[in-house]
């Protein structure tokens, strides 16, 4: 495709073949599936929420179910509640959240609590602790049946302190997400009952049917469909002869429902090919609503460059709503302070509206493999930010020569340190939040450019694409994607896996040597650090030609597809050497440099060892 880099001409030719394999595998893993039908009322003076719950729980898993585990995650806005404690004992605490919920009132807080639960019109007995609630059937569900749970439930809207809340530091009145009893997820690995301590969400596929009553005088945002435009409408003033308004929403699969309410909210829409809508909603009356205004149609255009590289967005609308406290992705929304500058408004719109494909479609249970959302959403939005600066759409801002150069640079600040924790780490349990962060944001990215690196361009890419494809909706693990992408390379991948998912261990390969045999060229070379990788490098010779070489790691069983660039590929290192040499028929006398991955793709920590120069002549 047009936006890939290419990289410098070969004076050898050698033939490859092209190694794409069918990817005819089939992935049908059981999902349970939900069905919620919600019917609120808030409150603007007391803040509170009250309402009504029926979900349907359909168990398509092999297993019968005894009881049923909800997340309350308002619960954790308490002092003393578990995501208090863990943000007061970590050593570097989210500054949104730090002792904020320890000083919390009693009419601040978040709650939510449980009036009554029913199966078939019996009661059921709960308990909760802290955000977790497990509920007692009364009638087991078997497998293939499905159950209806009716409930009713209070909650207090906390203050603005992370994620959700009101009146964030923006004015804006309510951030509503995390906000109903929701069920945990089932899975082949079996119930997923993490506290809330500010981090990852992972649910069951659900279809949603949300009322949700507020004083008339309220815009609301929404996942989904509304179903009552004409009498809901952010842009029309009511007339106020109703006090309330009802506001009615329907969703396709999805696994949250978020809500924004307030009073100045401006609803803009842009019409996009296919009939696509996309919407939105934020303050007028403020500085920065000019950037807002420029907004749609770079968002148009990023959709185009997205489903290009991963795949198509499913949904007839998406929603970039002004709220919560800096940027959080929700199904076909997202809440996002709007006081930024227009590089950063669509930076922020960009990576959180890429969350769609990885988080909200291919849904991976991110507590389990942050990286596998944050880190590919990541990934692809320096790829998407960087094309709509090569084509102009964010004027003042240029296009980087490498977009992931930064990343890679990132990384090198803290891999190998003692702090760094593998990413095979539970998102909840990192003993630091910079561990966390660069471990799922800046590792995971490089975990896709370390893979594009290995496979080569071209099964890169449709190799990405058929992950988006083959799992979306299934919530996908590690091994599945590890496995698309071997079957998209014909390499084996499960070496690579292992040591940058499991393990800190990290790359470094240096040149030894360059010396004249006979006129030719031997250059030695060594692997340094722990980690084994395939080695680009590239031979350039005083009249400006380069001759590329690639040594394949054996382990890969095969190697990098060049696609139709000239590559000298070389005899497989195995991975329990430390070092490797090779002659080539290159006049030693014409040779003026040697260099390691001339694209600079490789998470090789010391770079100044990975060149070669002949002494002056
Ligand atoms: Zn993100």
């Amino acid at each position: 495709m047009h936006y890939f880099r290419t990289s410098i001409h070969l004076v050898i030719p050698f033939v490859i073949s092209m190694m794409c394999s069918n990817l005819s595998a089939q992935n049908d893993r059981w999902q349970i599936n939900v069905k919620y039908d919600m019917d609120v009322e808030l409150n603007d003076e007391t803040h509170l929420l009250k309402g009504s719950q029926d979900l349907i729980f359909y168990n398509n898993s092999p297993d019968t179910i005894y009881h049923l585990w909800y997340h309350l995650y308002l619960n954790a806005f308490q002092p003393g509640s578990d995501m208090d404690v863990r943000s007061r004992f970590l050593p570097d605490p989210d500054s949104r959240i730090g002792e904020k919920i320890s000083k919390l009132k009693s009419d601040e807080i978040g709650y939510q609590k449980i009036l009554a639960v029913s199966q078939s019109s019996k009661p059921l007995k709960f308990y909760i602790e802290g955000t977790i609630m497990k509920l007692d059937l009364e009638s087991p569900v078997f497998p293939g049946d499905s159950t209806v749970i009716q409930m009713q439930f209070e909650s207090q809207i906390p203050v603005q302190i992370r994620r959700t809340g009101r009146f964030n530091k923006e004015g804006i009145a309510y951030s509503m997400s995390q906000w109903y009893p929701k069920l945990c997820n089932y899975d082949e690995h079996g119930w997923h009952t993490d506290p809330y301590i500010a981090r990852e969400f992972y649910a069951p596929w659900a279809y949603f049917d949300v009322k949700i009553k507020l004083a008339s005088d309220y815009c609301i945002a929404a996942t989904g469909y509304l179903q009552n435009p004409k009498e809901c409408n952010c842009n029309t003033k009511s007339s106020n002869q109703n006090k309330y308004k009802t506001w009615h929403f329907i969703t396709p699969q999805v696994h949250d429902f978020v809500w924004a309410a307030d009073k100045e909210f401006v609803h803009d829409s842009f019409l996009m090919k296919d009939n696509r809508l996309l919407f939105f909603y934020y303050r007028k009356e403020q500085a920065y609503s000019p950037t807002w205004k420029l907004l749609p149609p770079v968002m148009d255009r990023a959709l185009d460059i997205i489903e290009e590289l991963v795949g198509p967005y499913p949904y007839d609308s998406y929603s970039f709503i002004q709220g919560g406290d800096g940027g959080m992705e929700y199904p076909m929304a997202t809440l996002i302070t709007g006081n930024r500058p227009l590089v950063s408004l669509v930076g922020v719109a960009v990576h959180e509206w890429l969350h769609s494909w990885f988080q909200m479609l291919l849904a991976s249970n991110e507590a389990l493999y942050p990286w596998m959302d944050e880190g590919f959403t990541a990934y692809v939005e320096e790829e998407v930010m960087n094309m709509l600066k090569r084509e102009g759409w964010i004027p003042g801002s240029e296009p980087a020569e490498d977009p992931h150069a930064e990343t890679l640079a990132n990384f090198k600040t803290f891999a190998g340190s003692p702090k760094e924790e593998p990413l095979s780490t539970h998102a909840d349990h990192f003993s630091t939040n910079r561990a966390y962060g660069v471990g799922s944001y800046v590792k995971g990215a490089l975990c896709l450019h370390q893979l594009r690196y290995i496979m080569g361009e071209k099964p890169f890419w449709t190799g990405l694409q058929a992950y988006f494809e083959n799992w979306k909706f299934k919530h996908p693990n590690p091994d599945d994607f590890f496995r698309t992408m071997e079957k998209n390379s014909n390499l084996e991948l499960d070496w690579f896996k292992q040591y940058w998912v499991g393990t800190t261990k990290t790359i470094d390969y240096s040149i030894s040597s360059v010396t004249n045999l006979n006129g030719q060229t031997l250059i030695e070379l060594e692997r340094i650090g722990l980690f084994p990788m395939p080695v680009d490098i590239a031979l350039i010779l005083e009249d400006s030609s380069v001759l590329m070489c690639h040594i394949p790691l054996d382990l890969m069983r095969g190697h990098k597809n060049f696609d139709n660039q000239h590559v000298l590929i070389l005899n497989p290192w195995h991975w329990v050497q430390t070092k490797y040499k090779f002659e080539i028929p290159v006049d030693f006398t014409k040779l003026k440099y040697v260099v390691m991955d001339t694209l600079r793709m490789m998470a090789d920590l010391k770079e100044e060892n990975d060149y070669w120069e002949a002494e002056p002549k």
